[in-house]
């Protein structure tokens, strides 16, 4: 009976014990679960919380800008080749021939290779550059067909001694009207160039009217000139003296002058309302600004 009641003993504490490890075991696997779960949550918490300020996050804010580290310096690189495919571009543009500048400060140059001439069908005593006149005439042949007829080529190209006795007649004309000589000369060159600073002399220009006579600064009123400034950068030409420009130019308006530029220089100064001048200064600011930008840039690197 004695071993009994000691097995009794034995056998309940085992099964106290064993009891107690199933409790603890169970309390311990129900209560570490969501110890886990929090830690997920917040683990996703801090992963989509854009306005986290843990270390994770800005650790991650900081890969970003490490690996973006690349980048700017591969978009310099592409900025630089950018910079001097500008600076080729403007100059090219520069160096056009049709983009000759000639004006009172700028005589012809005296280099200057006269370029292949033809007469114009309108008027074969009338000579131009080869590509201008191909140009004017087409957009004489529009104009027509627009209703603007009888038009003239009163002038194209003129040789240095042409200019001279242009320039000496219209002097004397403005004398035979009581102006003193300096006066003459000073209206003279209004709208005449001295020999050797003609547009004329380079081939590109024509002076277009319906009259034979020019002079009238209402022309530019009268439906074929209105159609010609709003129509002629098409084929390549600018209306050279415009109204509004004169401290530019050095001249009056001349709403007949039509100087040949090409088209997309003619188109882009048309939509910019720039003259020749403004134009040139655009493309040597373009190329100044570009060599600035590289030097930074390069400075940098
Ligand atoms: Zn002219």
């Amino acid at each position: 009976m004695g071993n009994q009641k000691n097995f009794n003993i034995i056998f309940s504490v085992i099964i106290g014990i064993v009891f107690l490890v199933c409790i603890s075991f169970f309390v311990v696997s129900f209560i570490l679960p969501i110890g886990d779960t929090s830690m997920d949550d917040n683990t996703i918490k801090n992963d989509y919380n854009p306005n986290g300020s843990n270390y994770s996050n800005d650790d991650n804010i900081n890969n970003i800008n490490n690996s973006a580290e690349i980048t700017p310096e591969n978009s310099d690189e592409s900025r630089i080749a950018e910079l001097e495919e500008k600076i080729r571009e403007n100059e090219i543009k520069l160096k056009d021939p049709y983009l000759i500048l000639v004006n009172k400060s700028n005589p012809m140059p005296e280099d200057y290779v006269m370029p292949q001439m033809v007469g114009l069908s309108l008027d074969s005593a009338r000579k131009m550059e080869i590509m201008a006149a191909s140009k004017l005439e087409l957009f004489l042949a529009k104009a027509k067909e627009e209703g603007h007829n009888v038009i003239y080529v009163v002038s194209a190209y003129r040789d240095k001694s042409t200019q001279q006795t242009n320039y000496d007649a219209k002097i004397s004309e403005y004398m035979g009207l009581g102006y003193s000589r300096e006066d003459a000369e000073k209206r003279t060159l209004e709208f005449i160039a001295p020999p050797g600073f003609s547009e004329h002399q380079t081939a590109l220009v024509a002076d277009v009217a319906q009259e034979k006579e020019l002079n009238s600064e209402k022309l530019a009123q009268t439906p074929f000139f209105i159609y010609a400034n709003e129509n002629i950068h098409k084929y390549g030409y600018i209306v050279r003296y415009q109204k509004g420009k004169e401290l530019v130019t050095g001249y009056s308006a001349e709403p007949w002058h039509f100087r040949y530029v090409g088209i997309e220089a003619a188109t882009y100064m048309h939509e910019k309302n720039l003259s020749l001048e403004e134009y040139i200064d655009h493309l040597n600011l373009n190329i100044t600004a570009a060599e600035q930008e590289l030097a930074t840039l390069k400075k940098k690197n």
